[in-house]
């Protein structure tokens, strides 16, 4: 193969579900479902694939696009693409965790072509929709020719690039319990922070993802997730404890981004960029739950 050539492949595009699942399962090589191609497709270039491998393109099942709320929980398909959840006025009213990720992921060729479900089940530790769906603790539909199985997000996760998915199976839509925001028991307020090299085009460094519910100025819940800093993104649950019945205010989030960094850094253990990513992680937490507290 040259450096302008793809190596050969199989190529399918059903027309439904079943017969995708089909395909997957009686496939004699090795078989992949294609969404937008932005992993799979650069994957291409850099690991063998035999002629044999089957990509079975899941573009025609319009079932798996769509963007509804149900029964107090949204429900996003797992084709649906970065550009048009960020684009989505129901993604920015109920998830804007996920509608400010979306909006950075790639080039909008990226955007356009990249899917949600593509991004979850590659799996890389830096994925950017990942922390926000932890925050909004994501329950994964998923399906294969015998049955529909439903998992958490964080049980679906094993480690970077490796999910429970079997081979035969296909992420079909992501159920986003509802985070309402009813007065008494106060409102939801969100902060998003990436790191990246530059400005232009880059692979998140950090990303920092945090919920608080407040009760006037009291926190009265915080959910805090953390990407590309531990081997499978994370919920910090420790710093989400602690910051429960705090005030939102600036000191209490300077605490609670030094004791984020703590947190995450004592599940990998040190490591080369550690003296680096740590104050960094400890800013990024202070400034999410700054622009949480402040919006
Ligand atoms: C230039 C460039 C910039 C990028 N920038 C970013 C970035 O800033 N942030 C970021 O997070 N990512 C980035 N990416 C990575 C990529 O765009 C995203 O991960 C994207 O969401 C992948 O989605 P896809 O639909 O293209 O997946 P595909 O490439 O089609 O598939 C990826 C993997 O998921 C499997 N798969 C896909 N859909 C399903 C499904 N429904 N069921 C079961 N298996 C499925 C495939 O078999 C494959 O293993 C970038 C990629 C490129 C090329």
């Amino acid at each position: 193969m040259d450096s302008l050539h793809l190596p050969a492949f199989q190529y399918q595009r059903p027309g439904t579900l079943r017969e995708a699942l089909e395909l997957l399962s009686i496939s004699k090589g090795p078989a992949f479902p294609l969404a937008g191609g932005t992993d799979l497709l650069v994957q291409l270039r850099s690991r063998p694939f035999a002629p044999e491998c089957l990509f079975v393109d899941l573009g025609n099942l319009t079932e798996l696009r769509g963007v509804q709320l149900e029964n107090n929980n949204l429900q996003i398909g797992a084709l649906a693409t970065h550009a048009q959840l960020a684009a989505s006025p129901l993604i920015q009213a109920e998830a804007p965790l996920l509608a400010w990720a979306c909006a950075r992921v790639g080039t909008p060729q990226t955007r356009t072509r990249g899917t949600l479900g593509g991004n979850v089940v590659h799996a890389s530790p830096a994925a950017d929709t990942i922390p926000p769906l932890l925050v909004h603790e994501a329950i994964l539909v998923i399906c294969s020719p015998q049955a529909k199985r439903r998992s958490a997000l964080d049980r679906f996760l094993l480690g970077p690039y490796r999910t429970t998915k079997r081979d035969d199976e296909v992420l079909v839509a992501f159920s986003l319990p509802r985070l309402t925001n009813q007065p008494p028991a106060g409102c939801y307020r969100y902060g998003y922070q990436r790191l990246i090299r530059r400005q232009a085009v880059g692979i998140a460094r950090i990303i920092v993802a945090a919920a608080l519910r407040l009760q006037g100025h009291t926190i009265s819940e915080a959910r805090l997730a953390c990407g590309a800093v531990t081997p499978v993104a994370c919920r910090l649950g420790g710093v989400e404890e602690w910051l429960r019945g705090k005030e939102a205010i600036l000191p209490v989030f300077q605490e609670a981004g030094e004791r984020a960094s703590r947190e995450a850094f004592a599940r990998i253990g040190p490591r080369w960029s550690t003296p680096y990513k740590q104050p960094v992680l400890a800013s990024l937490v202070r400034r999410a739950l700054q622009q949480a507290g402040d919006s």
